[in-house]
């Protein structure tokens, strides 16, 4: 087996430079491989572009006959451009995408045909059978279903038209991560419309934005595959920190290694063909750790554009010879990788809702959607943290990792004296003098420019950056659409709310517009102050101090997922028609499977490398250790012991190791066994959760103090230094 490690490494060393071809200019080949306007105008009809310019913008259906005519501009499109074969593309609960290829090809009585028509564009059946679906299915005995979502335009990877679409049950349930989002975005787009017409009555449509960035790790290929932990579980179970890790905060924004720029230029070229506006790319914290970011987009768009590219980014990181590491926690000891959400809300007139303005007026408007957001996160805290959870987020959450698992917001200096000032606002309708000195002193006095002025907190979960809100906890490997719906629905209801009580004050009251707005949001002020923190993060004294406020503080997913069937989230989404309890409860049932079914995989992984790896390399050199004793025996006689206490006290510290591997793994593995006996899958989660998983840190510790001990030769895993230092 060492052999494997040592062959891995070698590879490294021959590792040839991978041709990289560039266009001179990115923006000639931006978009080159996406059906959009500039394709649709020249492939289309006026009316069908016109119908799917309908659809896109305000949600109008698309009828059969020019669903045809859409399907044969987008076969002839695709095949000039050398595709062969067309996918629906969705994204099921599996949380990564999907795909099921078929050729345009058709034979005919004389010969065959390229075909493609508008039923195959609009709806297909893949045989989901094996998707997970929470007991819908087979409740409903309903066959999936996936079907065309216009609002984000077809593509062509490699040799394949890839339609997105959403993939419903046929008794209507969602079965994917897109459905509910679309239908959140809806749900937003209705309630800030109505109530950014207090401000403007121009405004006709609101979008939310997204703006993700990715972080993730890059190892050599081989080095990956000779890792059995890496392979199955996407994360390292043991191995001991390398003598140099981060500590000399040398990698952070340093100069790219070239294996791995090569990598990068190789991507962003596939990105701009596929539309994906990539702009950022720098070096992380941790050793071979980097990010990616892109311009932002509609959140629907930029939720596919964050799925496409994980995928993208897999493809071609092979050709490089590496392999991507999305996990959250690949390394013990070093940065983990999240995804921040940056997130606002656009209007059709161009005006970014988050962003302060230059008049009294327009930061009126700024300071109702940035207080009604903050109001909103306070009020479904524990929900966000639910929508982020995942056993491998976990290691960041409420590990010794920055963001905590308590969210909070923070907002900077400056906007906590603006709130404060607004906090005193008089009750009722203000006199003209309050009113001058309002805008004058408070609302005035927003700079419109805060993005430079806000001060930088790099350890709050959700955290307000100048013209947006950054939602940091989210996972390295999340699927971008989960927060974005919660997100998405919890400003909804929130905005909802606003809307009926500042009407009520302005009918019932009769107060002006702005006198009802201002006494509505000081309510809110005051309600949401527990969800305000600027302080450090995560520690202990914030902990203690959430639990003084009543903040949840959801440290493991099976706690964390509970909030997703509350009486309160199921009322949330029926009332906005995001979800029903059906559709909830099955997603439910998902994730706790998940979660459990993802311990098991990591601790049937580490079972093995610890019994069939580790300790079998510890008993070869404890018998090179045996026989070196007994010839200094057979030499010295009896003054042996002089010169041979210290393989002696080895040998002994070896046999300890052992021991205590083996009697842990003989406990997690019996403990596994009365976990899987659980029918019920939210305690068998706990039970993972609770008593399965604390075996890998005891396990994992005795395995990394052997790797000390044992000779290198023969240690048969591939070492953090090697991992992290060989590109
Ligand atoms: P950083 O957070 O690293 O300081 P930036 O503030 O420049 O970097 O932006 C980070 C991300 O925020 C980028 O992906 C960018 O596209 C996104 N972003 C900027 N403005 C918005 C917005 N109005 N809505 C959503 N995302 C945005
Ligand atoms: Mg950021």
């Amino acid at each position: 087996m060492s052999t494997l490690r040592f062959h891995a490494i070698k590879e490294t060393f021959n590792r040839p430079v991978i041709d990289v071809q560039e266009p001179e200019r990115r923006s000639e080949i931006f978009g080159k491989n996406v059906f959009n306007d500039a394709a649709m105008r020249q492939h289309l009809t006026k009316d069908s572009f016109r119908s799917v310019q309908d659809a896109v913008l305000n949600g109008s259906k698309i009828s059969r006959s020019v669903a045809d005519h859409i399907s044969t501009g987008m076969k002839e499109w695709s095949i000039a451009k050398g595709a062969t074969h067309y996918t629906h593309w969705f994204q099921p609960l599996t949380g990564i995408t999907a795909e099921k290829h078929d050729a345009f090809f058709e034979t005919t009585e004389d010969g065959a045909i390229e075909k493609f028509g508008g039923g195959q564009l609009v709806q297909q059946e893949p045989d989901a059978s094996s998707f997970p679906n929470g007991g819908i299915r087979n409740t409903f005995e309903a066959r999936g279903y996936t079907a065309w979502d216009p609002t984000s335009p077809a593509f062509i990877f490699g040799t394949t038209l890839c339609i997105p679409t959403v993939f419903v049950a046929y008794t209507g349930e969602a079965l994917d991560n897109k459905t509910p989002l679309l239908r959140a975005l809806q749900s937003i787009d209705q309630s800030a419309t109505a109530v950014a017409k207090y401000f403007d009555k121009n405004v006709t449509k609101i979008n939310p934005t997204l703006g993700w960035e990715q972080e993730y790790f890059l190892i050599d290929k081989a080095l990956a595959k000779s890792r059995p932990d890496i392979n199955l579980a996407g994360r390292t179970l043991l191995g001991h920190s390398s003598a140099k890790g981060q500590q000399l905060d040398d990698h952070y924004f340093g100069s790219i290694p070239r294996r791995a720029l090569d990598y990068m230029r190789d991507l962003e070229t596939e990105c701009m063909l596929l539309g994906i506006p990539v702009k950022t790319r720098h070096n992380e914290v941790a050793p071979n750790q980097f990010e990616l970011a892109p311009i932002f987009e509609e959140t629907n768009l930029a939720v596919d554009h964050n799925s496409l590219l994980m995928d993208v980014m897999s493809k071609i990181a092979d050709r490089h010879n590496f392999k991507v590491l999305f996990h959250e926690k690949p390394f013990a000891g070093i940065n983990g990788s999240g995804k921040h959400n940056n997130w606002s809300l656009a209007t059709n007139t161009g005006i970014n809702l988050l962003s302060p303005g230059s008049t009294p007026m327009k930061n009126l408007q700024f300071l109702t959607f940035f207080i009604n957001t903050i109001k909103a996160v306070n009020d479904y805290e524990e929900l966000l943290r639910a929508a982020i959870a995942s056993a491998s987020n976990d290691h960041r959450l409420g590990a010794n990792e920055a963001p905590p698992a308590i969210i909070s917001v923070f907002i900077g200096s400056q906007l906590t004296n603006v709130l404060d000032a607004l906090e005193k606002v008089k009750n009722g309708k203000l006199s003209p003098e309050d009113k001058t000195d309002l805008k004058l002193n408070v609302v005035g006095k927003i700079p419109e420019i805060l993005l430079d002025n806000t001060d930088r907190n790099r350890t709050s979960p959700f955290a307000f950056t100048g013209n947006k809100f950054e939602f940091r906890a989210v996972g390295s490997t999340a699927n971008c659409a989960k927060p974005m719906t919660v997100l998405n629905a919890i400003v909804s209801r929130q905005l909802i709310a606003f809307k009926t009580q500042v009407d009520h004050l302005i009918k019932e009251e009769k107060m002006k517009k702005d006198d009802a707005i201002f006494n509505v949001l000081r309510e809110y002020i005051k309600d949401s102050k527990r969800i305000r923190f600027e302080g450090d993060g995560y520690g202990e004294a914030w902990e203690k101090e959430a639990k003084k406020r009543g903040l949840s503080n959801n440290k493991t997913t099976p706690e964390a997922l509970k909030e997703q069937i509350s009486k309160k989230t199921i009322s949330l989404y029926e009332e906005l028609g995001i979800m029903s309890k059906v559709e909830i409860e099955a997603r439910y049932e998902i994730e706790v499977e998940e979660y459990a079914m993802h311990i098991q995989i990591e601790g049937r992984v580490l079972g093995d490398i610890a019994r069939n790896h580790v300790i079998p390399t510890a008993i070869k050199y404890q018998n090179v250790l045996i026989e070196n004793v007994q010839g200094l025996k057979d030499i010295y006689g009896k003054d042996f012991k002089k010169l041979a206490g210290e393989q002696m006290r080895l040998i002994e510290a070896i046999s300890g190791h052992i021991e205590n591997i083996n009697k842990d793994t003989t406990a997690m593995i019996e403990e596994r066994k009365k976990a899987n006996k659980i029918e019920d899958a939210e305690k068998r989660a706990k039970l993972y959760c609770d008593k399965v998983k604390p075996y890998f840190e005891t396990i994992r510790y005795h395995c990394d103090k052997l790797e000390l001990l044992v000779d290198d030769e023969i240690w048969p895993l591939t070492k953090y230094r090697e991992l992290l230092f060989t590109i």
